[in-house]
């Protein structure tokens, strides 16, 4: 069969994450994320939830068996190289995310989302989130900000220092993680510049980068945390470093908040707007 000209070899991501019917965060910001950076992505609900910009009223979670059966078919179909998990509703959810990716040998880009910034919580922990800890087993990368930090390591955090030293340990945690990516927008919120923080496994100890950029200030922040992840797992699909996809991530982040700051889509905190 001729190979037409220009033909690339084909891969793909799936997100593994909670719907927002108001397209600023989750699944929705996931595919946008994907398309604005040229990576064909799939979706495979864990979670409906009933929200808007000014908050979230209600989550309905999808039954694990039914999460576990949408991804064992993606996955024996599609050329997924790249799974980025956000919301995951339930720890019963979680392990049956972790038992369908078991075998699964590429990159996993775990957000720890746990809680909406209005309050409402995403997660529903159980006595012992052993499902949560399977699926942190199996995760590559990690993307929490510093309140998703603090509660994953269950430690106090403020300082940047006391965040680095937090992140260095989950690294020592799972032996999967390579990397941490660290969204600096919660340190120091009073300051007018942000620093985010890559911090890479090595042989050696932990090494770590961080890029500065300006606090841009905006109502307009739905969803960034999502698009920051999904945003990393694309560029790291097409570049294959992870230093290169995070200082892409972040320009791609500054972008859409940017050229969003203006926008009057709902009448809370607004989303950001790929176009
Ligand atoms: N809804 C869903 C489905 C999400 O996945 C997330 C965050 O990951 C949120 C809501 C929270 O968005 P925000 O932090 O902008 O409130």
């Amino acid at each position: 069969e001729a190979v037409l000209p220009g033909q690339r070899p084909s891969r793909a991501i799936l997100s593994i994450a909670g719907s927002d019917p108001s397209g600023g965060a989750g699944i929705q910001a996931d595919l946008k994320t994907f398309t604005a950076i040229g990576v064909y992505g799939g979706a495979v609900i864990t979670c409906l939830t009933a929200q808007n910009s000014v908050g979230v009223a209600a989550c309905l979670p999808i039954a694990p068996e039914f999460v576990k059966q949408q991804i064992q078919l993606v996955l024996a179909d599609l050329p997924v190289s790249h799974i980025k998990t956000g919301m995951l509703g339930t720890d019963a959810i979680a392990g049956a995310m972790a038992e369908a990716l078991h075998n699964f040998s590429g990159e996993i880009i775990c957000d720890p989302v746990l809680r909406a910034s209005d309050g409402h919580d995403l997660f529903q922990k159980s006595a012992d989130n052993t499902g949560l800890l399977a699926l942190l087993n199996t995760a590559t990368v990690l993307t929490p900000n510093l309140p998703e930090l603090a509660t994953l390591t269950g430690r106090h955090l403020e300082t940047v220092q006391e965040a680095l030293a937090a992140a260095t340990g989950l690294l020592s945690q799972y032996p999967k993680l390579r990397a941490i990516a660290l969204t600096g927008g919660h340190i120091r919120e009073q300051d007018a510049e942000v620093e985010d923080f890559l911090i890479l496994r090595q042989e050696t100890g932990p090494e770590i980068f961080s890029v500065n950029h300006a606090r841009i200030t905006t109502v307009n922040t739905h969803g960034t945390g999502c698009t920051f992840a999904s945003a990393f797992a694309a560029y790291h699909l097409l570049l294959g470093n992870d230093q290169e996809a995070f200082c892409k991530t972040v320009s791609f982040l500054d972008t859409l908040l940017r050229q969003s700051a203006n926008l009057t889509l709902g009448q809370g905190k607004g989303p950001l707007a790929h176009h």
